[in-house]
């Protein structure tokens, strides 16, 4: 078994981003932004000091956390130094005397799959995981061929979350690291409802792509039918 971990999200003991310096690249096919952290990475942390926050799609770990990673010689990640601070949504306080990390995942188990073996409704070009499909499901895997067998890895398609097998997983609590949530794969639940009425909207402005109306027939947003009228409308 495989588990995706995230943190509690708690509200009260989170970690929020700061601003950051970054690169901006957008697919020309998908219209999908992807953003590349350059320089230190600043965020805040509100509440207590915890071994492991996801900061707007960011996973950090603690000194703590980075030395069980490394005592226990596992693979498949990177950790550079951040400079935190404490503060909240709307305040910025002291430098954190405490070291945490940002944690790059670099194991790989290729795009997204649904327990049937059929991919996310994915961009072709960029590779992002399309959103708006109306796909609705529970339950991801991989294919063993495509994963490099690191300890920590993650899909292509959502890689900034890490995926850790059953006995890392053991290893990380027998380690009292705190604010630690597991999902596993098979349970991992994934929602992304649009409306008809939305899909018919978009297709009017021509803000489409192939892989976006495939998903659309294929999860029942959209008839042929309904699809033809709305591009013949077009014409
Ligand atoms: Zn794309």
């Amino acid at each position: 078994m495989y588990y995706f971990l995230y943190d509690n999200h708690d509200p009260k003991n989170m970690a929020i981003l700061s601003e950051n310096e970054y690169d901006r690249d957008i697919c020309d096919n998908c219209g999908g932004i992807h953003i590349t952290y350059t320089g230190n990475f600043n965020f805040k942390i509100m509440g207590k000091l915890l071994d492991f926050y996801v900061a707007s799609a960011t996973p950090v770990i603690s000194e703590r956390f980075l030395n069980v990673l490394r005592e226990n010689g596992y693979t498949g990640f990177e950790a550079t130094e951040t400079t935190p601070r404490y503060g909240t949504v709307t305040t910025v306080g002291d430098p954190i005397k405490e070291k945490y990390y940002r944690l790059t995942v670099t194991g790989r188990c290729g795009l997204l799959k649904k327990l049937d073996g059929e991919f996310f409704p994915y961009c072709r070009k960029c590779h992002r995981k399309i959103g708006s499909t109306g796909l609705v499901t529970t339950g991801v895997t991989f294919a063993e061929s495509e994963y490099d067998g690191r300890d920590i890895f993650a899909f292509e398609n959502l890689s900034n979350i890490p995926i850790v097998s059953e006995e890392v997983k053991d290893v990380l609590l027998q380690s009292k690291l705190t604010n630690l949530r597991f999902v596993a794969l098979n349970e991992w639940e994934y929602s992304d409802r649009i409306l008809t009425r939305s899909a018919r909207r978009s297709l009017e402005k021509g803000s489409i792509y192939p892989e976006l109306i495939e998903a659309w027939l294929k999860y029942g947003v959209l008839t042929e039918q309904e699809l033809n009228e709305q591009l013949n409308k077009r014409r």
